[in-house]
């Protein structure tokens, strides 16, 4: 039986969502994490012992070494590989089906919304379907090398000229797709309601949207395990478990 806390809050989240002509969710790593995937950001999740982030996962220190971003990228491929989306990523979905939401923009590069049936999901820091080429730009689906990388951790190479292929996640130090963008930055002024969903909002500018939205008369709705920046100025602000609350968001716009 679902947990009757938060109750008042849940049923003003879903009077909002009916009431809203364009609602966007914003999502961030903790959507992810009852997946059991950890914050890659997350210095206390064990993914960056023994590795300098900067060295590791930027732009350059992926030219320098590309054999270090391989074995440091490889763990993760495989937790992604083999996780599945969770009752948040489902309540999404579902809401999107039912009209209660327009777009969802996630920092997320797992595909976990996508796989849950999202449609209309901007990756603001990229995702793992795709890997391109460093050297002719030629672009792969990951799904023909992944299996191989991730038992015998090779690192992957176009088959047109032996570059090394990148994945299509943005790393430290690279911009961030400008079509994406523009697309999150629209959707955010546009809309009437943002649900921001397992993002503490630190990461910009995807942390910047919500205020985006809030300045040009969007109500706000957190549901995230911390506080925000933008706390205050939220019509509904809560602080629980993303896949204990969004499904119930989700079942109260249902019976509505
Ligand atoms: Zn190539």
């Amino acid at each position: 039986m679902a947990s009757p806390m938060f109750e008042h809050e849940i049923t003003r989240a879903a009077v909002l969502f009916q009431k809203a002509r364009y609602a966007v969710a914003l999502t961030g790593a903790g959507i992810s994490t009852p997946s059991g995937i950890p914050d890659f950001r997350n210095r206390d999740t064990g993914l960056w012992e023994h590795v300098d982030p900067v060295e590791v996962a930027s732009i350059y220190g992926f030219r320098r070494n590309p054999q270090a971003f391989f074995d440091w990228i490889r763990p993760l491929a495989g937790l992604l590989r083999s996780a599945e989306p969770n009752p948040a990523h489902h309540a999404l979905a579902q809401m999107e089906a039912k009209g209660h939401l327009k777009a969802l923009i996630t920092q997320n590069i797992d595909m976990l919304h996508t796989r849950a049936g999202s449609r209309m999901v901007y990756e603001v820091h990229g995702h793992l379907r795709t890997a391109t080429c460093i050297a002719c730009s030629a672009n792969y689906p990951t799904e023909s090398f992944i299996e191989s990388f991730i038992e015998g951790g090779a690192i992957p190479r176009c088959a047109a000229c032996g570059g090394i292929l990148k994945p299509d996640v943005i790393l430290y130090g690279e911009q961030l797709s400008a079509a994406v963008l523009h697309a999150a930055v629209r959707a955010a002024r546009e809309c009437d309601l943002m649900l921001v969903a397992g993002s503490s909002l630190t990461v910009a500018p995807a942390s910047e949207l919500p205020m985006l939205a809030a300045m040009n008369g969007a109500g706000i709705i957190i549901v995230n395990d911390d506080t925000t920046y933008i706390d205050s100025r939220a019509s509904v602000a809560i602080h629980a478990d993303v896949a204990e609350i969004l499904p119930r968001i989700a079942a109260e716009l249902e019976v509505k």
